[in-house]
């Protein structure tokens, strides 16, 4: 199989557009016409995960996290991060990193935490601001479907959990065409009137482009009529974090059990302001800036990792913040990669690592 069809598989599923500005998510060595026998997933991407992919003869390794964040100047094998590059090159290994862009999906990073925990009633716990655009398109009634039809295989007309949204109105539409046009309709130099339908469509601004080239190609039009407009709708697919809930309120104590267990660690937290846990709101990996976030939907709780001491203080007594580390929240994020790549490629083999890649231990 070739790298790059594993790729756009990949891109679908989380879109490279939503990844975060400081993001090195994407290819990062190798490239998309390598084939490959299988696919190694891993968290992080360390010499022994390279080893473990020469060792199985897969030449495609894709982590969550990037192994190369910032530019690299030197390629001498001083620090770890040349040494796996060099490595892969020299053994015609790629590796592939699927880091904010899958924190930024419903179902993410964080739809897994959900699951596992057994919460219900999920959502994204900070909406995506901009994620969100409208195209508004004017076609002769005759050719209203196939351009409808072209948007939607495009990726328009999707709003959260439902596809092939639109509104339709009719008007007419007018135009002159100038000098050396051929208009589909009537002829150039005379003003034309024809029975028009305005299609519009709600479309998640990381397929505008494809968008607009499809909806041109169905149109027959020499000069298609149409706008994108700015929106201020929030989209509730995409966004950081995520929320959810307990059927019943359970005992603050059981939860820290639950939440030992799940997570296979020790907690750091601070204290509950109620005896029960109904709200969680949790965000996989170094997730602070999302507290405003989780007090703001009211979550009893907040899981999370990276906290630093002086940030604990920030709970206030309003929300119990619970840090159950980096590679522990995240930990999940092996399975999910791993299931939807073999749902999606059956005959395939996704192999997850066996190296243990968390840098921490306890003692
Ligand atoms: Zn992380």
């Amino acid at each position: 199989m070739k790298i790059g069809d594993i790729i756009s598989d990949l891109e679908q599923w989380a879109p490279p557009f939503l990844q975060e500005s400081y993001d090195n998510s994407g290819l990062i060595v190798g490239a998309k016409d390598w084939d490959t026998k299988g696919v190694l997933v891993a968290l992080d991407c360390l010499e022994e995960v390279v080893d473990e992919a020469i060792d199985k003869d897969i030449s495609l390794i894709v982590t969550h996290h990037p192994i190369v964040f910032s530019g690299l100047k030197r390629f001498n094998g001083a620090t770890y991060i040349e040494r796996v590059v060099m490595k892969a090159i020299k053994n015609d290994i790629a590796i592939y990193a699927i880091h904010t862009n899958l924190d930024n999906v419903h179902w993410g990073v964080n739809a897994k935490i959900i699951q596992m925990l057994g919460l219900e009633k999920h959502s994204v716990l900070s909406p995506m601001k901009n994620s969100l655009k409208k195209f508004q398109v004017y076609v002769p009634s005759s050719h209203a479907e196939s351009v409808e039809s072209a948007v939607f295989s495009a990726g328009g007309g999707k709003v959260s959990a439902y596809e092939e949204c639109s509104f339709k109105s009719n008007g007419v539409g007018s135009f002159k065409g100038g000098k050396g046009t051929n208009p589909f309709i009537g002829e150039a130099g005379k003003r034309e009137f024809v029975e028009e339908i305005k299609l519009e469509f709600i479309v998640p601004a990381f397929v505008v482009k494809d968008v607009e080239r499809a909806a041109r190609t169905a149109h027959p039009y020499e000069e298609m009529a149409f706008e994108w407009l700015a929106i201020e709708n929030n989209a509730t697919l995409y966004g950081a974090g995520a929320v959810g809930e307990f059927e019943k309120p359970i005992k603050f104590h059981t939860f820290l059990e639950d939440v030992k267990t799940a997570f296979g660690t020790t907690l750091k937290y601070t204290p509950s302001p109620k005896d029960t846990v109904q709200r969680v709101a949790v965000c996989g990996g170094s997730g602070s800036f999302l507290l405003g976030a989780a007090k703001a939907v009211e979550a009893d709780v907040f899981i999370t990792a990276d906290y630093k001491y002086h940030q604990f203080f920030d709970a206030d007594g309003t929300i119990s913040i619970l840090d159950v580390g980096h590679f522990e929240s995240e930990q999940f994020t092996i399975d999910l990669i791993a299931d939807r790549l073999s749902e999606k490629f059956p005959k395939f083999a996704v192999l997850k690592t066996e190296v243990n890649t968390n840098p921490i231990q306890y003692y």
